[in-house]
């Protein structure tokens, strides 16, 4: 892969990510549910409360998703948050544990 391919894979994927609020288990309290705002990052439905957390999200939880996908063209598209990351795996290990 080019460097350039590289580079603007990888800007993508991580301009996809924030350090912002989001309702934790919506709907929120002003909606008349019981989720509350916290800080994280919305895209992966992820919460901290720090810099140093959201750097290590995006190196930790982002950067070998990507790499990953990458270097095997053969994967299906990345997952679009962290949620649906663990959702597919669970999917695979539950299809993988009911073979022979
Ligand atoms: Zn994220």
């Amino acid at each position: 892969m080019q460097k350039s391919a590289l580079l603007a894979a990888l800007r993508s994927e991580l301009h996809r990510h924030d350090f912002s609020t989001f309702v934790d288990e919506p709907p929120s309290i002003a909606q008349g549910g019981n989720g509350v705002v916290v800080t994280g990052c919305p895209t992966c439905i992820k919460k901290f409360g720090t810099m140093p957390h959201f750097l290590d999200h995006l190196t930790d939880d982002v950067l070998p998703l990507l790499l990953d996908r990458l270097s095997a063209p053969g994967l299906p598209p990345a997952p679009r948050s962290l949620r649906e990351y663990l959702y597919r795996k669970i999917v695979v290990s539950t299809r993988t544990l009911g073979r022979p």
